[in-house]
């Protein structure tokens, strides 16, 4: 390649934040050592490492469409990627995200000019004492590139953002399904977007609407009405408005932060008009689905959905996902319990988090063949509820992914897989990795609340599907107003007051 005619910094930060779990999510928790012989980065990254960590998803559609066109060079600036706890933390500290931040700035004035920054966010990273971290950041690189310089960010439709972002970056591109499958196309558009803005050629016009509305996570699934309408009109604007970009933030509920509910950015090339235009449309029509937003997923109590999946069963019905959309810690044994107590069969459980019983494991050096007795999971915090005892046989003890995995047979062809961290099973299969046989189970019982049906629903596998959760509400429930927020008057949002739209 000659000389390099377009300079881009690239940066990562994200984190999904549930505020309401106990542990905060520290700078060591940022800081892990990668594995090169598996294809797992080290955190944090820089170079070549930061631009090749998440080849499918964001990361990967910006990096490929940017290397498209020549003359630019990428420049991998230090980042951490996703911490240890993955989604299983609170608050990141201010710590961490300052010494981050810190380093980050530091590193863009050293290596000035660039015409260009790609951040690629979450949206929903919560900080003590920051209260619009990405927008934060954004403002501090801003005052580092200058004015001259464009900047471009993808984001997970679980952002909380509200105007502030756009006011120090150009441009913002958003997953637009639930679970999340554009990613890649995303970072792609960003790509092509952030050149063509450094040319001259797209001049952003961008237009922010927050929309009162606040839903629990498990209700946003793209693939139900009318959470997929608004996919589908977002898709159409797209289409026939050339260079019109939208992003429908369905919000974090999750993160105690000013920011929180559902937020429209729409972006265009220098027509601010349109912007405002496309931009109110979407938004009326969000509110005036604002009743069937709420109500498009059926949750069932633990005791109900083990009854239902049972009868699943009976009716052949498999296989059966009985998913506790609820556990935020991972420790949760809720579903667990009532397994064993309508006494469930070929059933694999995975999994309950348990960081001191996995520990313990792997210094006694456990191994498959080896007979278990213990009490696992629970206690993280109430919504964790009480350790169970199993008695079963090991099937499988290891390492991988940076934590400790045990599975172990009981009952009648049950399997509980113990991890170190919460872990959302998304795809079966991934199960294949500890040696089960995934053929060989009627029911699976997951925490996750809507990204499991990439691989267990949207490509037909399960046949049976249900969400449970328990009947006390716990941190993750769809019950918002039994979280104790400090930073959100949920009276302000739909469906908990009489919230002003538009707003
Ligand atoms: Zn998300």
């Amino acid at each position: 390649m000659g000389e390099a005619s377009m300079r881009i910094g690239v940066l990562h930060f994200s984190h999904e934040t549930v505020t309401f779990l106990k542990n905060d999510t520290t700078l060591e928790d940022f800081i892990y050592p990668g594995s090169p012989a598996k294809g797992e980065p080290g955190s944090p990254a820089n170079g070549e490492a930061l631009l090749k960590f998440d080849p499918k998803s964001y990361m990967g559609g910006f990096v490929k469409m940017a290397r498209e066109f020549a003359g630019v060079e990428l420049v991998g600036i230090e980042s951490p990627l996703w911490p240890k706890t993955y989604m299983g933390s609170g608050w990141v500290t201010q710590d961490a995200y300052e010494t981050f931040v810190g380093r980050m700035i530091a590193e863009i004035k050293a290596d000035k000019p660039f015409d260009g920054i790609y951040l690629c966010l979450h949206g929903a990273m919560a900080v003590r004492g920051v209260p619009r971290p990405e927008a934060e950041l954004a403002r501090r690189v801003r005052e580092a590139v200058g004015p001259q310089a464009f900047i471009a960010a993808t984001f997970d439709l679980h952002g909380n953002e509200d105007d502030e972002f756009l006011k120090y970056a150009d441009m913002a591109f958003t997953v637009k399904y639930f679970p999340h499958y554009d990613g890649y196309l995303q970072g792609e558009r960003a790509a092509r977007t952030l050149v063509r803005a450094v040319r001259g050629d797209y001049k952003p016009a961008h237009v922010t609407a927050k929309i009162p509305i606040i839903s629990p996570t498990v209700l946003q699934w793209t693939g139900a009405s009318p959470w997929m309408d608004l996919v589908q009109r977002a898709l159409v604007w797209e289409a026939r408005e050339p260079d019109v970009y939208i992003n429908v933030f369905f919000g974090f509920p999750f993160a105690d932060v000013p920011d929180v509910g559902m937020t429209i950015q729409v972006l265009t090339n220098g027509n601010p008009e349109l912007a405002a235009n496309v931009c109110r449309d979407m938004a009326e029509t969000t509110w005036r689905q604002r009743k069937a937003l709420l109500t498009s997923t059926k949750i069932h109590s633990i005791p109900e959905g083990v009854a239902l999946a049972k009868q699943a069963v009976q009716k052949g019905e498999t296989p059966v996902v009985l998913a506790d959309h609820s556990d935020r810690s991972g420790y949760a044994t809720w579903l667990l319990k009532e397994i064993i107590a309508q006494d469930l069969s070929n059933t694999l459980i995975a999994t309950v988090t348990d960081a001191a019983a996995t520990a313990k494991l792997r210094d006694r050096g456990a191994k498959a063949g080896d007979l278990f007795d213990m009490e696992v999971g629970g206690l993280a915090d109430e919504s964790a509820g009480d350790p169970v005892r199993i008695q079963g046989t090991i099937l499988n003890a290891g390492e991988g992914h940076g934590q400790f995995w045990v599975s172990i047979e009981f009952g009648r062809g049950n399997v509980l897989v113990l991890s170190t961290y919460l872990v959302q099973i998304m795809e079966p299969f991934s199960l294949k990795a500890l040696g089960l046989d995934i053929g060989a189970f009627e029911i699976m019982a997951i925490k996750s609340r809507v990204h499991f049906r990439r691989g267990f629903h949207d490509n037909g596998f399960a046949k049976t599907i249900l969400l449970v959760e328990p009947t006390e509400p716990f941190l993750g429930t769809v019950h918002l107003d039994k979280l104790p927020y400090e930073n959100v008057a949920l009276k302000d949002y739909y469906p908990y007051g009489n919230p002003v739209f538009p707003q």
